[in-house]
């Protein structure tokens, strides 16, 4: 994942800050979210992103290698 530093972030980074302080997003983790966009998404379009996407913090890899 890019996240684009020009100010105006999407709203899911807004959201990923929000799960780091929750304690539920390691820092340094960011590769191991899910971030899933509407259909709509202006980001399918080389936008930024304007919908609520679903954002899902996948389990610790590091503990379950077995499927590598
Ligand atoms: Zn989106």
């Amino acid at each position: 994942m890019r996240i684009v530093k020009n100010g105006k972030e999407p709203a899911y980074v807004r959201e990923l800050v929000e799960l780091y302080r929750q304690g539920k997003l390691p820092a340094g983790r960011l590769a191991d979210v899910d971030v899933y966009h509407d259909d709509d998404c202006a980001i399918w379009t080389g936008g930024t992103c304007n919908c609520e996407p679903e954002v899902k913090v996948r389990p610790d890899r590091r503990h379950m290698r077995r499927d590598d």
